[in-house]
């Protein structure tokens, strides 16, 4: 498939309106920015809820109001966080995935995240990986780390998760494994034949790297505010759409057509599908 994913992570846990003013909190500016990034080409949407002070929660009201309003927008294929943020408990963190998204990400080990850092033992991602099962979500695989890679193929090989497989590399968090070339190329070169992966550098200059270095991999696109909040060095972004527009522009000059939800939810094997 020639085809370009684009996942565009909206809001996030970490991000505030102090760093960008136009990011997305409350869930009708989060329906709003989702909308316009599906409009610029992204085909999903990774999404984290604020509360009504614009700390992260996983209240499932707050994403279920989020939820539907982009559905009632658009056919965007929605990916809910199960990271959540720093020093949320393993419950609140799986509470989304009951609402029966079609995706949801699935962080396989513990990570230093700045000076915080974020718990995933094996018995909590094998929880993590059943009820995703049971709601017949599809897990992105979040691998911040080679060791996270082999935390999830103990997940496969107990059976927890079923092909496809999709991957998410996460790289450049401060005080995980940097993004670069030979980075990728090795956490690529180590996944099962035959699965998808998404490449997310963190901060400006890797993120905007992590594009060229998804398509030079046969990986997928992620951009957003959760991401980075900039368009270029010291330029903050306009919006999450502005961020897209860029990663279709690149897309297109590889020679990739870009994806629609109905081509992800094919390619995925989403229960919608
Ligand atoms: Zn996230």
């Amino acid at each position: 498939m020639n085809k370009m994913v684009i996942t565009c992570a909206v809001t996030g846990a970490e991000t505030t309106k102090e760093h960008n003013p136009a990011l997305p909190v409350t869930p009708e500016e989060i329906a709003v920015s989702a909308y316009e990034a599906y409009e610029a080409g992204a085909s999903i949407i990774h999404l984290h809820v604020r509360d009504e002070k614009g700390n992260p929660t996983q209240d499932i009201e707050v994403f279920k109001k989020a939820m539907s309003l982009i559905r009632k927008k658009c056919d965007v294929v929605i990916e809910v966080t199960t990271g959540g943020a720093v020093g949320m408990t393993p419950e609140e963190r799986l509470a989304p995935v009951t609402l029966e998204p079609e995706m949801a990400s699935l962080d396989c080990g513990t990570v230093n995240f700045g000076d915080e850092y974020i718990v995933n033992t094996l018995p909590v991602m094998r929880e993590f990986a059943s009820a995703m099962e049971k709601y017949k979500v599809r897990p992105t695989l979040e691998c911040f780390d080679l060791s996270h890679v082999y935390g999830a193929e103990v997940l496969i090989k107990e059976n927890l998760i079923k092909p496809p497989f999709h991957y998410g590399f996460v790289l450049n968090v401060p005080g995980g494994v940097k993004y670069s070339v030979e980075n990728l190329n090795f956490l690529v070169s180590k996944i099962p034949q035959g699965s998808f992966f998404t490449v997310m550098g963190i901060g400006g200059r890797a993120s905007l790297l992590s594009h060229y270095g998804a398509i030079s991999t046969g990986g997928f696109i992620r951009v957003g505010f959760e991401d980075n909040i900039y368009y270029s060095k010291g330029v903050l972004a306009k919006s999450n759409a502005q961020l897209v527009e860029r990663a279709v522009r690149i897309s297109h000059e590889a020679g990739f057509e870009i994806a629609k939800p109905d081509d992800v939810r094919k390619l995925l094997k989403l229960r919608s599908e």
